[in-house]
C-alpha cells in the first residue's frame, strides 16, 4: 500500500485552508499576497510529494524520465516553498523599504538551486512502504531549503524588534515544525512528514495573522480602520494613485446599540456592491471607498462607484427608521499628501469641519497643505514651550472714568527661531485642536502674574490684568486648583486677575466651566466675556454666566460707526448690559473719532490701537510708568 496517507492529510489541509481563504476578498497587502502565494506552493509541494510516490511505486509501468521529472520537481516546489517562506518573513520586516538586489540574489540562489536539482542525478528506492530519493539531487535540495530556512530563522532573531510578537512566533514555529518533519525524514524516511509539517506550519500562520478575518470590522463586515491604514501604507509605498469618497454619518447617542449595528450591516452590504471600490469602516459610522484612480472617466466622474446614486440612497432610511445626516469627503487624488499617518489625519480633522448646509467637500492640494502646515505648527507650539518661546504681549486698557491705563488683556506669542514673531491667530486654532492650548494657557497665566508680581503693576495704576481662557481650560476641572497654585506661587492676589471667557458652540460642559468659575470668584478672580458681538455671542449668555464685564469685539464696534442699524442695537445693548451693573471694555478702537464715539455711547474702558497696540513686558512698563504718571 502506498505510504500517502500523511501527505494526503496535509493536502486536504490545505485545500480547506485556501478554501476558506478564497472565499474574502483581498485586501490587497503584501504580506497577505506572498501568504497566498505561499499556501499554492505549499499546497503544490505535497501534491507533488504524492505524485512522486504514486510514479515510483509505478516505476515499471511509466517510462524513466517521467518518474525521474515528478521526483525532481517535488524537490523543486520544496525549495521553492521554503523560499517564499524566506520571502514571507522578509517581507513583514521590509515591506516599507525593500532592497530590490538583495531581492534579486535570492531569487537567484533560488533558481540556481532548482537548476541543480533539475542538473543532477536522483535514485529512488522504493520497498514495502518506504519510499524515497536519494543522490546529489536530494543532498542539494537539502542544503538549499536548509538555508532558506535557517535565513528565515535569521530574521526573525536579527529583526525581530521590527515585527511584532505573533508574527515572530508564528513564523518560528513555522520553521520549527518545517525543520522537525524533515529531520524525521531524514532519519527515518519512511515517515514522511515533510508535507503534513509545513501545512501543519502554515495552518498556525493563517489562524495567527493571515486568517482574513483579521482585516474585517467585527460588526460591518467590509475592512476595518486598521486595515485601511495598513493599505493606505502600502498604497502610498508604490506611489500608486487612488480615490477615497469618505461617508461621514452622524452618531445618534439616542439610537439603541441594536439599531446602530442594523445601520451599520445595511450600510457596509449598501457600499460593498461597488464591485471595483474596496470598503473600509473607519471610527463611528464612517465609511470608505477607495478605489484606483484610473478609474475615472473623463470627467473626473469615478465610473464604478458612482456618487450622485450613493447620495441620493444615503438621503433615505437606515434601519428601522433612521434618516442619516451624511456627508462626504472626496479625495479624488491621494497624493494630496504624502502617507497614510497624514492621509488619517486630513480625514479626522475635515470630518468635523463641515459648513452648515454642506454635505460634500472635495478635498485638494489645500486639505494636505493644511495638514502639513497644522504638523509643522504642532512641532513649532512644542518646541517654543520646551524653549520658552512663548512670550506675553500687554495691551494697555483704557479707563474712560479715571483717564488712566487701569488694566490690560495679556496676550501671547511665540518668538519664531528667526527671531520673528508668530501671532495667535496662526498658533492658538493650532493650539486648541491639538490639545497644547491648556499647556500655553497656564504658561502665559503664570508669565502674566511673574509680570504683575515683579513690576509691582498695583502701585503704576493697574488694577488687574485680563488673560484669555479657552473653551478646553473652562472644560478642565482641574482648572481653578491649577490657576490658584500659580497665582499662590508667584504671590500674585486673585484680585489682580480677570479671566476672559468666550461663548462657544464647542463648549460642552458648561458645568464644569461654571464650578470653575464659582471657584476663582470665591478666590478673587474677576471674569470677562470677551469677543461680545461676534457669531457665536448673544445676550443670553450674559444671563446665564457671572461675569463682571463684557468686552465688545473689534467687528461689532467697527460696525457701529458704520451702520446705523448696528448703533442702535448698540446703544440698547450697552444700556441691557449696564442696567445688569456690568462693565463694558470697547475692542478695536483706533481712531480719535471712535474713542469720541464711544466715549458718549456710555462705554467704561477703551482698548485699541489708538492708545497702543499690544506691546513686550518692557514696552508696557514703560508705557505705563509714563501715562500713568502724568
Ligand atoms: P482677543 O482676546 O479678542 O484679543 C484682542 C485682539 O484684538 C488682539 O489680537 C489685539 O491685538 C487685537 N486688537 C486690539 N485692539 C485692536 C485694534 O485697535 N485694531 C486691531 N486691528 N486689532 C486690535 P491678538 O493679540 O492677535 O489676539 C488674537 C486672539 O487670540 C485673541 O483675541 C484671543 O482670542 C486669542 N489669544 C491671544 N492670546 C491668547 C491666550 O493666551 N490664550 C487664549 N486662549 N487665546 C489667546
Ligand atoms: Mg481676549
Ligand atoms: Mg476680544
Amino acid at each position: 500500500m502506498l505510504n500517502i496517507e500523511v501527505q494526503l492529510c496535509g493536502f486536504v489541509f490545505d485545500l480547506i485552508l485556501i478554501f476558506f481563504i478564497s472565499r474574502h476578498e483581498c485586501v490587497g497587502l503584501k504580506s497577505e499576497k506572498i501568504f497566498r502565494q505561499c499556501l499554492v506552493i505549499f499546497t503544490a509541494c505535497v501534491f507533488l510529494d504524492i505524485s512522486s510516490i504514486v510514479a515510483v511505486e509505478y516505476a515499471y509501468a511509466l517510462p524513466a524520465f517521467v518518474v525521474e521529472a515528478v521526483c525532481k520537481l517535488y524537490l523543486v516546489s520544496l525549495v521553492t516553498s521554503t523560499y517564499f517562506a524566506f520571502a514571507y518573513t522578509y517581507n513583514t520586516v521590509f515591506h516599507l523599504r525593500e532592497n530590490s538586489t538583495f531581492k534579486t540574489a535570492v531569487l537567484t540562489m533560488g533558481i540556481v538551486g532548482s537548476v541543480l536539482i533539475l542538473l543532477t542525478p536522483i535514485y529512488y528506492y522504493n520497498k514495502d512502504r518506504t519510499t524515497y530519493t536519494y543522490g546529489p539531487s536530494v543532498v542539494i535540495t537539502y542544503i538549499f531549503s536548509f538555508i532558506f530556512i535557517l535565513s528565515t530563522l535569521i530574521t526573525t532573531f536579527m529583526y525581530g524588534k521590527l515585527m511584532n510578537m505573533h508574527r515572530r512566533k508564528a513564523i518560528r514555529s513555522w520553521m520549527s515544525i518545517e525543520i522537525a518533519a524533515a529531520l524525521v525524514q531524514l532519519l527515518a524516511p519512511y515517515a514522511r512528514l515533510v508535507g503534513f509539517g509545513s501545512a501543519l506550519g502554515l495552518f498556525i500562520l493563517y489562524s495567527e495573522l493571515e486568517n482574513p478575518e483579521v482585516y474585517l470590522d467585527r460588526v460591518a463586515g467590509c475592512f476595518s480602520f486598521d486595515t485601511f491604514a495598513m493599505y493606505l501604507r502600502q498604497e502610498y509605498e508604490k506611489f500608486r494613485n487612488f480615490s477615497t469618497i469618505i461617508i461621514c454619518n452622524d452618531v445618534d447617542i439616542k439610537r439603541s446599540d441594536e439599531e446602530q449595528k442594523r445601520i451599520i450591516v445595511e450600510i457596509s452590504e449598501y457600499l460593498n456592491s461597488f464591485g471595483l471600490a474596496k470598503l473600509f469602516r473607519l471610527s463611528d459610522n464612517d465609511f470608505a471607498l477607495v478605489y484606483d484612480k484610473g478609474q475615472q472617466d473623463m470627467n473626473g466622474i469615478e465610473s464604478a462607484v458612482n456618487l450622485d446614486v450613493i447620495r441620493e440612497r444615503f438621503k433615505s432610511k437606515w434601519g428601522e427608521d433612521s434618516v442619516l445626516n451624511t456627508k462626504f469627503l472626496l479625495v479624488p487624488d491621494g497624493h494630496i499628501v504624502s502617507n497614510a499617518e497624514e492621509f488619517i489625519e486630513v480625514y479626522e480633522r475635515n470630518r468635523f469641519k463641515f459648513e452648515k448646509g454642506e454635505d460634500m467637500r472635495i478635498l485638494d492640494e489645500t486639505a494636505g497643505q493644511d495638514i502639513k502646515e497644522f504638523r509643522e505648527m504642532v512641532i513649532e507650539i512644542r518646541d517654543a514651550l520646551q524653549t520658552d518661546r512663548v512670550e506675553v504681549f500687554y495691551q494697555p486698557i483704557y479707563s474712560i472714568e479715571t483717564g488712566k491705563f487701569v488694566s490690560a488683556e495679556a496676550l501671547a506669542r511665540i518668538r519664531g527661531n528667526d527671531g520673528k514673531l508668530i501671532m495667535p491667530g496662526r498658533f492658538i486654532p493650532v493650539a486648541e485642536e491639538s490639545g497644547l492650548i491648556e499647556a500655553i494657557g497656564e504658561r502665559v497665566f503664570s508669565k502674566t502674574c511673574k509680570c504683575i508680581k515683579e513690576n509691582n503693576l498695583k502701585m503704576k495704576g493697574v488694577d488687574y490684568v485680563e488673560v484669555n481662557l479657552s473653551v478646553a481650560q473652562c472644560e478642565n476641572p482641574t482648572l481653578s486648583s491649577t490657576y490658584d497654585e500659580i497665582m499662590r506661587l508667584e504671590e500674585v492676589h486673585p484680585k489682580e486677575i480677570n479671566l476672559e471667557i468666550t461663548e462657544s458652540s464647542t463648549l460642552n460642559q458648561r458645568h464644569i466651566l461654571l464650578d470653575n468659575m464659582q471657584r476663582l470668584m470665591n478666590m478673587g478672580c474677576g471674569f470677562s466675556l470677551d469677543d461680545f458681538g461676534t457669531g457665536e455671542s448673544n445676550l443670553n449668555y450674559i444671563v446665564d454666566m457671572p461675569v463682571n464685564i463684557v468686552k465688545f469685539d473689534r467687528s461689532m464696534v467697527q460696525e457701529y460707526f458704520t451702520n446705523k442699524r448696528a448703533e442702535i442695537v448698540m446703544r440698547a445693548t450697552v444700556g441691557m448690559i449696564k442696567d445688569l451693573g456690568l462693565k463694558i471694555v470697547a475692542e478695536g478702537v483706533e481712531t480719535e473719532e471712535q474713542v469720541e464715539g464711544i466715549k458718549q455711547l456710555g462705554i467704561d474702558y477703551i482698548q485699541g490701537y489708538y492708545y497702543s497696540k499690544p506691546l513686550s513686558k518692557n514696552d508696557f512698563i514703560k508705557f505705563i510708568e509714563t501715562k500713568n504718571a502724568s
